[in-house]
């Protein structure tokens, strides 16, 4: 694994509806529910060589955030929600979008 850089925090923030992740070199990025579950890189959502077309959902709750070893989050979403997808540290660096401060 070739992680350049880790969290610091993650942070569920139900009231904006979105994740937001504080990174070791300062950078914050939020990721707005929907867009974190359609950004899902799971084999169910993707296909193996991510032909897939994304999945669509909206209003999605992000009910439950896991660490998955040292490297990657997963997600428990509401009703219909993918629950498989391993979000690695490199992944969420490049779906993540800037804080508007
Ligand atoms: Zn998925």
């Amino acid at each position: 694994m070739s992680t350049r850089y880790a969290p610091t925090e993650v942070r569920n923030d139900r009231e904006n509806g979105r994740m937001t992740i504080s990174w070791e070199d300062g950078l914050r990025l939020q990721y707005p529910y929907d867009d974190l579950h359609n950004a899902c890189p799971s084999a169910t959502c993707r296909g193996h060589g991510g032909e897939k077309e994304p999945p669509n959902l909206s209003g999605m709750q992000l009910l439950h955030i896991q660490e998955v070893g040292t490297y990657a989050l997963r997600f428990r979403w509401s009703e219909g929600g993918c629950q498989d997808g391993i979000y690695t540290w490199d992944y969420l660096r490049e779906i993540g979008q800037p804080m508007v401060v």
